[in-house]
């Protein structure tokens, strides 16, 4: 743990109270962590912590609930990675409710919404799932849909001689399968397919219903994930967003079937009547499903909604990466600050954590954003052009990239975004968001092991071995803050040099 006589306050930093206290809005860029003393190894880290009141996770990180950065592909790849993703809801009530299902469905390895057809379906129609997906490895069933009775299956072998492309299914489909009961783990199941030496292992109930389905070429990618964030059936953990209209109830029983551990109210300014109403409406009739409240700034914002019953809080207005709030409305605060504030008050007085949202540009606002106190990190713009975020890869001025934008740009208002910002009945909208691209990132899986491992060496330098050690710094005034000038920020970065390549794209200094 750092260490620092009280009595002497320079050279050797401010605590968080002194230097939070007595100055306005400050953020991540504007201060820096004074080192303590290392007497232990990476290994001896452990980043477990609360994403709300009773929910734990290994990693402090969460995707944000943006139609550009999540739905079931990220939040899937967060779970495994030990994080958690949170589904947006600019959709419809059944496309939120799909997305929520297949994290709960998904098992590591197992496709458990794999593409199926009936043996009356043609071969063009198993070409038309070649071109749309990329596979052609297609279980038949009775009646065509998952949980009916497998009857065959159509492989690249079975089809890539036949002229005749209006053949029915069942004519060219191999019956002669190879099959394993459904509930067999990872390695039996790799296992057979590897002895079978066929490409796909169909998983079947007792009644022979197909349920899920395996993969040879997934036999490699089948990576273990030791820090998944999973409830006690097993299931991936998976967060949704939602807002505080009256006809969000309707969405919110559905989320809750489907299996949702944790409920993200969002709303840009959550200190509202609508909000703290909607808290105790879900916390009467769903008394176990945590809730996120937010988004707040300020240490009377929390209390209004940890009054309610919010379970943690999100803390930030206008540090988004795409967003003008602060520019448009004038209202918000500086990240660094409204972070130390509500975390501060929130422990104090309900022992809620929060959940640092926003302005996370690059690598190092990670452990910048646990030292003011709060418990988990959430990152739009950083996990966004990732292979899982979605949409789809485009080329901008030679660069592969994709589309990010805030919920609350005209163009993701126009499809309802708006809630987020009550703006949804607005005659003329104002936008608190712009549309953007970011560079290809790669797998998110790369991205967040990378992330991960950085922020375990930021926590030795810091001489701390969990977030909680951290947060303790924070209180009793051992970890210690200084603040960049303009002149120590430019020192603290690449400088002086004619060129250089960036250690991992984009994520040194921003994208
Ligand atoms: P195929 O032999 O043409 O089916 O294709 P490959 O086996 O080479 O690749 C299929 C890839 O797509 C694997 O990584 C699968 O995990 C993945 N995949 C995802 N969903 C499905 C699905 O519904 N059906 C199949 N066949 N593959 C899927
Ligand atoms: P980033 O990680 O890109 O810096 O910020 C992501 C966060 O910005 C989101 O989690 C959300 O809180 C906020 N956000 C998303 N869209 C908008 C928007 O259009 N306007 C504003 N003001 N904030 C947004």
């Amino acid at each position: 743990m750092i260490g620092g006589n009280k009595k002497v306050m320079s050279p050797n930093g401010l605590d968080a109270k002194t230097f939070f206290e007595g100055q306005g809005g400050i953020t991540y860029n504007d201060f820096i962590l004074l080192p303590g003393h290392i007497d232990f190894a990476l290994d001896a880290i452990t980043l477990e912590t609360n994403l709300t009141r009773n929910i734990k996770i290994k990693r402090p990180l969460v995707s944000s609930p943006m139609d550009t950065v999540t739905e079931s592909k990220m939040a899937i790849s967060m779970a495994l990675l030990g994080g958690i993703g949170i589904i947006h809801y600019n959709n419809t009530i059944d496309e939120q409710v799909k997305e929520v299902r297949r994290v709960k469905r998904f098992e590591n390895g197992f496709i458990t919404d794999p593409v199926v057809l009936s043996p009356n379906h043609t071969i063009r129609d198993v070409d038309a799932l070649k071109e749309a997906y990329g596979f052609s490895g297609i279980p038949i069933t009775e009646d065509g849909t998952l949980n009916s009775k497998l009857v065959g299956i159509v492989t690249k072998r079975d089809i890539d001689f036949e002229e005749d492309r209006t053949k029915l299914v069942r004519e060219v489909m191999t019956t002669q399968l190879i099959t394993a009961p459904a509930g067999i783990s990872l390695s039996e199941g790799n296992k057979i397919l590897k002895e079978s030496k066929k490409g796909k292992l169909p998983l079947v109930d007792k009644q022979g219903r197909l349920v899920s389905l395996m993969s040879r070429t997934d036999l490699l990618k089948n990576e273990d994930f030791p820090f998944s964030s999973k409830n006690k059936d097993k299931q991936l953990l998976v967060g949704a967003a939602l807002s505080t209209r009256e006809e969000d109830k309707e969405r919110l029983a559905e989320l809750v079937k489907a299996g949702v551990d944790v409920i993200v109210i969002d709303s840009s300014q959550g200190d509202s009547t609508f909000q703290i109403n909607t808290i105790k409406y879900i916390k009467k009739t769903y008394p176990h499903l945590e809730v996120m409240g937010g988004n707040v700034v300020t240490a009377k914002q929390c209390k209004s909604l940890i009054d309610a019953g919010a379970d943690a809080l999100r803390i930030g207005m206008g540090s988004g990466s795409i967003c003008i709030t602060q520019d448009t409305l004038s209202v918000g605060r500086a990240q660094g600050s409204a972070i130390y504030h509500t975390a501060k008050f929130s422990k104090e007085y309900a022992n809620i954590p929060v959940m640092a949202d926003g302005g996370i540009a690059h690598i190092g606002h990670i452990v910048k954003a646990l030292s003011l106190g709060a418990s988990t990190v959430m990152m739009g713009g950083l996990l966004a052009g990732t292979s899982e975020s979605p949409g789809e890869y485009f080329y901008e001025g030679g660069v592969r990239v994709k589309k990010y934008r805030g919920m609350a740009s005209h163009e993701a208002m126009e499809k309802g975004g708006g809630k987020r910002y009550l703006a949804v009945e607005d005659r003329i909208k104002v936008a608190q968001g712009v549309t953007g691209t970011v560079v290809d990132k790669g797998s998110v899986v790369h991205l967040v092991q990378y992330l991960m491992q950085s922020l375990l060496h930021s926590l030795q330098e810091l001489g701390c071995k969990s977030i909680q050690e951290l947060h303790k710094g924070i209180y009793e005034g051992t970890l210690r803050f200084e603040m960049r000038s303009p002149s120590a920020q430019a020192e603290g970065t690449v400088h002086s040099l004619y060129s250089f390549k960036e250690p991992h794209l984009g994520l040194l200094r921003g994208r």
